[in-house]
Parts: C-alpha cells; sequence; structure tokens
C-alpha cells in the first residue's frame, strides 16, 4: 500500500518533502493535485504531489497532509518533467520553479492577504465555515490567512479560502497593485442624419473633392455592410483607419463635417475585443515559398530559424503556420519579449482566430492568470496562447508549435529572481517533452542561434526582402562628436535630424525617437566641488525625474529629494548631466511646439492600459512624435512612420560586456526597422560620436552576416559562448570585508575543481544593490563537458558554503547562462 507523499513546497530549499495521509484518501492522491500541508510552526501552504510511495522516511516523524484540494491534478505529467529540467539546468530548487509557475490564487499560503470582494453578492448554497470566514472579512476586509485561523478557530481553513476565490467572493490583496482596468476601444458609426440610404447618396458627390474622406466612407460601408439587411455591423476606428489607409486627420474631418461620430466600449476581460473577423492573408510569393521550406524544415529538425528582415512579414508566415497546428488538432504556444507588443499581436491574431486565443502575462490580474490555467486543463482550453517568458509554465494538452518570436531578445531571460532560465532555450526544452517544433523569428539573430544554424542544429529559412518590395530605410549617420564642436547641435538633436522632423510633421507623417535611458537626467553633480548623488543602498548615481521632481535609484526603486544646497561643499551650483527619455520629451515640446508627443518607458507604462493607450495612440495618429527606450524598438507595426532617430548609439556599444557589440547593432537595426513599414522608404538618423566604429557601416548596408562572423571569431578567441558555456557565481553580503574574504574562498574552492576555468572574483560594475555588496565569479566551461557532473560539483561547494558557519549570512547563486 502506498502511504506517502513526496511533494514540492512553494519555498526556495532543495528538494522534496515528504508526507503521510489517511488509507481513504488513496484514490483521490495522484500526481499533480494539489495538497494543503503544514510546514515549520503553524504555517500552511500548498504543495504539489510529485511522488506517491511506501518508503517511510527515517530521522523525524512525518506529518500527515492536511487536506486535499484537487479532483484532478493541476500540473500535467509533461509540466512536471519541465520543472525538474528548469530546477537542475539553471541550478535552482524546485520550489522555486513551483513559485514562479503557478499564479498565486493558486498556491495559497498562511501568509496570504486575502480581501473580501465587495461587490460579491452571496448565494444560498455558501456553507456555515464559508459565511462565518465572509462574517469575519465584512469587520475587517483585508487580513492574513494566519489572522483567519485564529478568528474563526478553523484550523483547516485554506481549502475554504480556495473555495471562496473560485466564487469570486474573495481576492488577493495582490491583485489591487495591479490598477487593473478594463480597456476602452473606439468605434465609429454614422450620425442619426446618415443612417439611411437616401441621406448617404448625396455624399459620395459631396465627398468628391475631399478623396481620403471619400475612401473613409466606402470602407465603412463595406465593414458595416451597411446596405446589406439588418443593422450595420460595428466598427472599430483602428479597423476602419487601417483599412482606409488613411490618417485621423481624414475621419477627424468627416466627424466635424457631422457624417460619423466616435464611442467607446468597454471590452471584457478574457473575452476582449470586437470579433473583427479577418480572414488569413494570402501570402506573398516569396512568402508562401518560406512557408514550404519552415514546413520542410521543420519535418526535418524540431528547430528552424527564420530571419526575415523588419517587415518582410515574418508574422503572417506565423499565422499561417498557426492555422495549420490547429487544423490538426495542436495547440500553439506564441512567445514575445515584451508586454508593450503584445497589444499589436492580440489584434492581428483575434481578427484571424477569436476566441481560439488566450494571452498571458503579468499585467493580467492574478484572478484572470487562474481562469487561463483552469481553462488551459479544461475539455476547451485555448488552442493559441500569446504571452511573454511566463507563459511557458502554462498547461499544455497538445502542445504542437512555439513560436519565439524576436528571438535574439535578451528580455527573455529571467534575471531575478530564481529560476534564472532562458525562455527561449527552455521553450525548445519543452516543445522537445510534447515532441513540438519550434520556430525562431527575428531579423537579427542571436550570436548563438546563428551558430546553431551553421552547425546545422538548427535549420535555417531567410526572408530578404520586406512585403510589397518596401524598400528598406536610409540611415544617414551623423558626427554628433564633430557638430558639438562646430557648435551646431541643438541639445540633442542634430540639424539634420531636425529638418527631415520638420519635413515630416508638414507632410503629417510620424516620427520615433529612440532614448535607451528613461528619466530625465542619470546624473546630477554639483559644479563647484563634483558631489554627485548616490543611492544609501546601491552603488550608483541617482537620476533625476522632473515631473516628480526626485531622484531615483534605477536598481532598488528608492527615491530621494533633489537637493537645493550642495550637502558637500554648501554650493548651489547644481547641473544635470547626460540625458534621458524625459528630458528628450522636454526639448522636443519646446522645439515643436504644435506637435503631440507621448513617451513610452517603464515610468509611462505601469499598466496594462498605460501601453495599450500610447500605442492606439500613436497607431491611430493621434501622436506625432513617439519618444521611447528600448521599448519601442521591438517589433511595434506603425504604418507611417517616415523618421526615426537615434539620439545616442554609443551608451550601448560603451557598455562592458561580450555582447555589447551584437546588442548595438540589434538594437539600431530593429529601431531603424520601425521606418517607413507600408507605402515608402523610410529615413533614419544615426547620431554617433563614433563614426569609425566599424558597427556604422554594418547598421546601414544591413551587413548582419559580417557582424555575426565578427563575433563568432572573438567570441572563440577569447573563450565565450556559444563555444563555452557560461556560469556566472554571485555571492553577496553587507558585510564589504567579510565578503571579499568569502568570494576568495569560493573562487579557490572553484579553482580545485575547474582550474583555469574560473576567473575572479571581480566587483561588478554596479558593486552594491539594496545595502549588499556583490562580488562575481565566472566560469567558463567548454561545451563537451558533462553539465550534470559540473553542476553537482557546484552544488556542493555552495552547500558546503552555506553550512558553515563562518559565512553565516551570505548569498551565494549561479547564473546559467547568463545575459
Ligand atoms: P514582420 O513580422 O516581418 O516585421 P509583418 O508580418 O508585421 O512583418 O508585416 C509588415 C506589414 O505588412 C504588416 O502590416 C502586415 O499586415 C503587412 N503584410 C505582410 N505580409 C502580408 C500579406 N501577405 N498580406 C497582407 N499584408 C501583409
Ligand atoms: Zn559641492
Ligand atoms: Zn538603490
Amino acid at each position: 500500500m502506498k502511504q506517502f507523499v513526496d511533494v514540492v513546497l512553494p519555498l526556495p530549499i532543495p528538494g522534496l518533502f515528504t508526507y503521510s495521509f489517511n488509507e481513504a484518501d488513496v484514490e483521490h492522491l495522484k500526481i499533480g493535485v494539489r495538497v494543503i500541508v503544514p510546514f515549520g510552526k503553524k504555517k500552511y501552504y500548498t504543495a504539489i504531489v510529485v511522488k506517491l510511495h511506501t518508503n517511510a522516511p527515517v530521522g523525524y516523524t512525518v506529518k500527515p497532509i492536511f487536506s486535499i484540494l484537487d479532483d484532478t491534478p493541476i500540473l500535467l505529467a509533461e509540466q512536471l518533467k519541465f520543472w525538474n529540467w528548469l530546477s537542475s539546468y539553471y541550478l535552482a530548487a524546485l520550489g522555486d520553479v513551483y513559485k514562479a509557475a503557478l499564479p498565486s490564487g493558486l498556491k495559497l499560503a498562511s501568509e496570504t492577504i486575502v480581501e473580501l470582494n465587495l461587490d460579491y453578492i452571496g448565494t444560498p448554497d455558501l456553507t456555515d465555515r464559508e459565511t462565518k470566514l465572509l462574517d469575519l472579512l465584512s469587520e475587517d476586509p483585508i487580513q492574513s490567512v494566519t489572522k483567519l485561523i485564529k478568528d474563526s478557530g478553523i484550523e483547516n481553513i485554506l481549502p475554504i479560502v480556495n473555495k471562496l476565490l473560485e466564487r469570486g467572493a474573495l481576492m488577493l490583496r495582490e491583485e489591487l497593485k495591479n490598477n487593473y482596468k478594463p480597456r476602452l476601444e473606439t468605434r465609429v458609426r454614422l450620425t442619426s442624419t446618415y443612417q439611411t440610404n437616401e441621406a448617404i447618396e448625396p455624399l459620395f458627390d459631396q465627398l468628391g473633392n475631399a478623396p481620403k474622406q471619400l475612401d473613409l466612407l466606402i470602407k465603412y460601408i463595406d465593414l458595416s455592410r451597411f446596405f446589406a439587411q439588418g443593422d450595420p455591423k460595428e466598427v472599430t476606428r483602428f479597423r476602419l483607419l487601417e483599412q482606409a489607409n488613411a490618417s485621423g486627420s481624414s475621419l477627424k474631418g468627416l466627424v466635424d463635417k457631422g457624417v460619423f461620430e466616435e464611442y467607446e466600449i468597454e471590452i471584457g476581460r478574457l473575452g476582449g475585443g470586437l470579433a473583427d473577423i479577418d480572414d488569413l492573408h494570402s501570402l506573398s510569393r516569396v512568402q508562401n515559398q518560406a512557408l514550404q521550406e519552415i514546413q520542410a524544415a521543420l519535418a526535418d529538425k524540431p528547430v528552424c530559424l527564420l530571419q526575415g528582415v523588419t517587415s518582410s512579414g515574418k508574422t503572417e508566415v506565423y499565422i499561417h503556420l498557426i492555422q495549420e497546428a490547429i487544423n490538426n488538432g495542436k495547440q500553439v504556444l506564441y512567445l514575445l519579449p515584451e508586454i508593450a507588443l503584445t497589444t499589436q499581436i492580440t489584434s492581428r491574431l483575434k481578427r484571424v482566430f477569436g476566441d481560439k486565443l488566450g494571452v498571458y502575462h503579468s499585467k493580467f490580474t492574478d484572478a484572470e492568470r487562474v481562469e487561463i490555467w483552469k481553462k488551459q486543463l479544461s475539455d476547451e482550453p485555448y488552442q493559441i496562447i500569446l504571452g511573454v517568458r511566463s507563459s511557458i509554465f502554462l498547461p499544455f494538452q497538445r502542445l504542437g508549435l512555439i513560436i519565439v518570436d524576436e528571438e535574439h531578445e535578451s528580455t527573455y531571460k529571467q534575471y531575478d529572481p530564481a529560476p534564472r532560465y532562458h525562455a527561449r532555450d527552455a521553450a525548445i526544452v519543452l516543445a522537445h517533452l510534447y515532441d513540438a517544433r519550434v520556430l525562431l523569428g527575428t531579423a537579427t539573430p542571436s550570436v548563438e542561434t546563428w551558430y546553431n544554424c551553421q552547425t546545422q542544429k538548427y535549420n535555417l529559412v531567410q526572408l530578404t526582402e520586406r512585403y510589397k518590395e518596401i524598400k528598406l530605410p536610409e540611415i544617414l549617420p551623423v558626427d554628433v562628436y564633430d557638430l558639438k564642436r562646430k557648435k551646431i547641435m541643438k541639445g540633442q538633436f542634430s540639424p539634420l535630424l531636425l529638418s527631415l522632423m520638420r519635413e515630416t510633421l508638414d507632410k503629417k507623417e510620424q516620427i520615433i525617437l529612440f532614448q535607451n535611458r528613461r528619466g530625465f537626467a542619470p546624473m546630477v553633480e554639483c559644479n563647484t566641488c563634483g558631489w554627485v548623488p548616490k543611492c544609501t543602498n546601491c552603488d550608483v548615481s541617482l537620476t533625476y525625474h522632473k515631473r516628480l521632481n526626485e531622484l531615483t535609484c534605477h536598481y532598488c526603486g528608492y527615491t530621494y529629494q533633489l537637493p537645493t544646497v550642495c550637502p558637500a561643499c554648501e554650493g548651489v551650483d547644481l547641473t544635470f548631466k547626460g540625458f534621458g527619455t524625459e528630458k528628450v520629451e522636454a526639448e522636443i515640446k519646446e522645439l515643436f511646439p504644435d506637435a503631440s508627443v507621448a513617451r513610452m518607458d517603464l515610468d509611462t507604462t505601469r499598466t496594462r492600459t498605460s501601453f495599450e493607450r500610447i500605442i492606439a495612440d500613436f497607431e491611430e495618429g493621434k501622436t506625432n512624435i513617439l519618444i521611447g527606450t528600448q521599448m519601442v524598438s521591438k517589433g511595434l507595426d506603425f504604418d507611417h512612420v517616415s523618421v526615426v532617430g537615434i539620439l545616442n548609439a554609443d551608451t550601448m556599444l560603451n557598455y562592458p560586456d561580450f555582447r555589447a557589440y551584437e546588442r548595438s547593432y540589434q538594437l539600431m537595426a530593429q529601431v531603424a526597422g520601425r521606418a517607413g513599414r507600408r507605402g515608402k522608404q523610410g529615413r533614419v538618423v544615426l547620431q554617433t560620436r563614433s563614426m569609425d566604429h566599424p558597427i556604422i557601416p554594418q547598421v546601414i548596408n544591413n551587413r548582419y552576416e559580417e557582424m555575426v562572423a565578427s563575433q563568432l571569431e572573438e567570441r572563440q578567441l577569447f573563450h565565450y559562448p556559444p563555444f563555452y558555456r557560461l556560469i556566472y557565481v554571485y555571492l553577496k553580503h553587507r558585510d564589504e570585508k567579510k565578503l571579499d574574504f568569502m568570494a576568495q574562498h569560493m573562487a579557490t574552492a572553484l579553482r580545485g575543481a575547474f582550474g583555469a576555468r574560473v576567473l575572479g572574483p571581480d566587483k561588478p560594475p554596479v558593486g552594491r544593490i539594496q545595502l549588499l555588496y556583490i562580488r562575481k565569479i565566472v566560469l567558463k566551461i567548454e561545451r563537451n563537458i558533462s553539465m550534470p557532473q559540473v553542476k553537482e560539483v557546484l552544488l556542493k561547494i555552495k552547500n558546503n558554503m552555506i553550512r558553515d558557519k563562518n559565512f553565516k549570512s551570505l548569498i551565494v547563486y549561479y547564473d546559467v547562462d547568463p545575459m
């Protein structure tokens, strides 16, 4: 008879934990179901069963499980295998993987804080215990589970809390921080004056001298099926402008004439937009050829790279592959590197796939994420999931295809907390578990992926021309160093950029300006004595944010008052050094007072709706100039951008990292790719102080292969990926002296095992974050060395350190394949 279960707890402790259970429960306990277990002093956690067995543990008394939460597994067998792989490859505890994978609503614990949903109307089928909890909460609507246990006298309370969450009577406290608002969508209709055929017909003549407006009217009639029987269909503003290839101002003209009116509609939670159905676009000849090559490639090897220049129609090709997969009864996972991108791709996919599509990322509330998780386990799961890296954790029943869009993006790597996984690489392993295929897509492949194609590990398919033969943008380099010397730069803007901007605004076209730093000024300095304000918790200078009039640490988030006098010399001459997006915005508003300007960076996109607003306003032509950090570089697809300005190409290039060259190339090529998507060639002004750098002609002439060849050569020479595997060892401690000693000790232990493959310890560029000093040791391991063995040694060394009293409060962790 089976008597014990091994479970994983949502805690950063390696290993599994064993509990006993009642005989009667044996038929309910399955691998993948959740159970409530006691752990530590008066603490309860939601654990997941990973094994049933009869081996009584020795040396301690086994506690019984408290209760069983699920009838059917919440975690599928493939997922458990995937978790185990993540845990062992990235040297993280299985509990860390669990914590990262499940939405909070599925892993209640005694420290969870719950809140009464004031909109909940009780139903008669509430149990006495449920009612009792709701009563307690109506006196004090926000409470921890621990307190509820105390006040109610019900020890086994988590299953009841869980039930109430499912009923919608409770919410998790953290949801409120998410600032969730339903999204709004603008739609267009004819005003009441023009709702009859008779009223409309004369308009066709009247608009004869306003061809753009006439186009709009005709498209509206087409989309709404105005002349068909029955009520006209609703038409979104976005779709109308897109289909008519018109600008917001033409539409405004018709609104002013009283022909159209605009109105806003709230879009529901999972449902999402109007069911504006669109058929698959038929592919161009070259796209079709690429599609066939991909199909053949994926039949041959599990992973294929689609390298297509920006605007070649990669997304259209994906859509055809998705259609094929779901026709075959398979599910598709579509990964994007950044939440900002999901808005546009969601609406493109929604139009083709409707409610077969589910979207999953952290800007959704926890309740929504729980809903999607459960739907994926149901008989009617979404066939397509679109999401950022965390969506690799969702349950899939018939996964057939994973698309990793913009595969080169480093945001696919999770930095903190553990597991420090790379979602692209993990997706390839996940696909393998389902015998599914993977398509990696980008205009600028990562060096690693390119190498995998060269060595025939992956297949390669290329799309070398833009859709409809739109030309790639013309890139115009500008020597900022020279202009500054001649004193003809206006702030951050070269005369060329300013004149192109003016020209563009006159033509009512749009502009994107790229500056890779947010805030107003990255540094404040006392002109008298050179004092620079620094964070008290971290080893970095503070960034000035003008709107808030405060100094912020971009590492720990701490904010400070801007001093009026220098604390070192009492001088009052404080200046701002450098410039971030906020300052660019301020200067642009002064230079172009009539233009409408928006900024997209971490500070302006805290909520999901703020992203959507900024992007929609730009799409609809409400904004003329969009200023942004690398958020604007990634695959956004705008139609009327004729000028892109890269304000300072050098900041990325000078970063002390072996990937700086590759990254700079990718970033510049991607930002440039936002120019001139439909209609005509765009222009990109590339401002730099390093005109002689070889990367400049490579970007201008789109010489990716030359760039990657030179990088591969260097990587081989200096023992970097893809030729060597990197593992960074991070050590953190409050006391710098002790830390130095510990880091030396660790390096010595590592050298004992790995010899000259160990470099360091070194102080990283930011040597202290949140009061903890940091040291880094680098390990470079040859590709042909067996990783499981390496990892075993690493874990042993780490555990020895942690157990040793001399190394008290030392934090050590490994970052495998760091980015
Ligand atoms: P990429 O993903 O390579 O940057 P997209 O798929 O976004 O390119 O295509 C760029 C633009 O061209 C989009 O607006 C897209 O709708 C349009 N497009 C590309 N291929 C087609 C096609 N076969 N039919 C209609 N429109 C297309
Ligand atoms: Zn001073
Ligand atoms: Zn700080």
